[in-house]
């Protein structure tokens, strides 16, 4: 299973979660799950872009440089008229073209006196100059955001626009996170010499947050069958998702793909071709839940979370896919196993600010001291090979 494979294997299982219509302000970083189209044309009507006065362009192009000043047309007031074609109506920024003007000339090229607008030699006669017309962005009906697409903060601009005060996004998942082993202590705690710190729960909860899940469980379970058993029964009946750390690999207390395939959970996938994370496990719940194993060391556990769990649950959410970024790597790296190596990297910038992957290898898959102060990780081909300075690959950030 190579981690190509591994992914589409996840991405068919998984089935798409719910929708839900919420309010604007409450939608960024969700998924949007209907088509946005355009309320009315954009811009709605012929809009001044400079503070300055409205004329008709045929007067200017007579030579007329000196106008009466009818009115003033502000932002968000129904059109004027010009009366008369010597006459010019002072406008803002914003404000609708008044009628019978078709040009606006800014308040740097004339000088107001006594009612009276008086124009620079230079100023330019073209119809339509300085507004900006009705429909030239857009035109009503027009789709202006597809179904699957992210929404930042031009999207929920456009949405707004759209006069949307509520869009259609999908629902976010519930997820449970699940570290397990005997020998770990919460942070605060006292702890013994033989004991860890349950530090991966920590790196996999702010790695859903930063990423916009607000709904995420935490749970720590011990190396013992029937308690594993017990609570995950519990978690699968309230999360569309289980995350869990730990006990997938092939030592006597590593129970979690026993514990599942007990509970129904049908195994999709052992094993991945890689390093680190070889041991991953998916699964799929009898209600379709997502259930993700992933290998307790905490270098392996952030990286298969990234790789593998991030992009399926995203998918799920109807989110297009993205192409993973690439950049070269900064020194030459050689892979030894035939497997998919996952390497930490910092990004830093050359003299001329462009970016590379600079390789900061941990100390094994249990280091993940090192990973603090890296940007993420890229993806090497299998070895043996040695792949040079220069040498482009997926990144996927922390
Ligand atoms: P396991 O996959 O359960 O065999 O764990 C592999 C290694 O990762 C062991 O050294 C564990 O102590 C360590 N480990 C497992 N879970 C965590 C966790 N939540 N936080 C930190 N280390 C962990
Ligand atoms: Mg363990």
């Amino acid at each position: 299973m190579t981690p190509r494979l591994a992914e589409e294997a996840i991405n068919s299982r998984l089935t798409c979660l719910p929708i839900e219509s919420l309010p604007l302000t409450q939608c960024v970083g969700g998924t949007l799950r209907e088509n946005v189209y355009a309320e009315r044309d954009q811009p709605p009507f012929d809009r001044v872009t400079m503070d300055g006065i409205a004329v008709e362009s045929g007067t200017l192009r007579r030579g007329i440089k000196r106008f009466r000043i009818q009115a003033t047309q502000a932002a968000g007031a129904p059109p004027l008229k010009l009366e008369t074609g010597d006459l010019a109506i002072e406008v803002m920024t914003g404000a609708m073209l008044p009628v019978g003007c078709d040009c606006v000339i800014p308040v740097e090229q004339i000088e107001v006196a006594d009612g009276y607008a008086n124009l620079n030699a230079a100023v330019v006669s073209t119809p339509y100059h300085n507004i900006h017309r009705r429909g030239a962005d857009g035109r009503q009906g027009a789709l202006l955001l597809e179904a699957g697409t992210l929404l930042r903060a031009p999207e929920i601009a456009v949405a707004a626009s759209a006069g949307m005060a509520r869009v259609r996004v999908s629902s976010q998942p519930a997820v449970m996170v699940v570290s397990t082993g005997d020998e770990l202590i919460e942070p605060g705690e006292p702890i013994a010499d033989y004991q860890v710190r349950r530090s991966n729960a920590y790196a996999v909860a702010a790695t859903l947050r930063k990423r916009g899940f607000g709904r995420i469980g935490d749970d720590h379970v011990l190396d013992d069958e029937n308690m594993l058993r017990e609570r995950l029964a519990l978690h699968l009946t309230t999360h569309e998702v289980v995350v869990l750390s730990g006990g997938v690999s092939m030592g006597k207390f590593d129970l979690v793909p026993k514990v599942l395939l007990q509970l129904g959970v049908q195994e999709v996938f052992h094993k991945i071709a890689q390093r680190p994370g070889k041991p991953m496990w998916f699964g799929v719940g009898p209600s379709g839940q997502a259930v993700f194993g992933l290998p307790g060391n905490p270098v392996s556990t952030l990286l298969c979370l990234i790789r593998y769990v991030i992009p399926a649950v995203a998918a799920a959410m109807g989110t297009r896919r993205e192409l993973p970024e690439r950049l070269a790597l900064a020194a030459p790296v050689t892979v030894q196993p035939a497997l998919t190596y996952f390497l930490p990297v910092a990004i830093e910038a050359d003299d001329w600010g462009r970016p590379w992957a600079l390789p900061r290898p941990p100390n094994g898959s249990g280091d993940f001291l090192s990973l603090a102060g890296t940007d993420g990780f890229v993806e090497l081909p299998p070895g043996p090979n040695t792949y040079p300075k220069g040498f482009v690959a997926s990144v996927y950030r922390w």
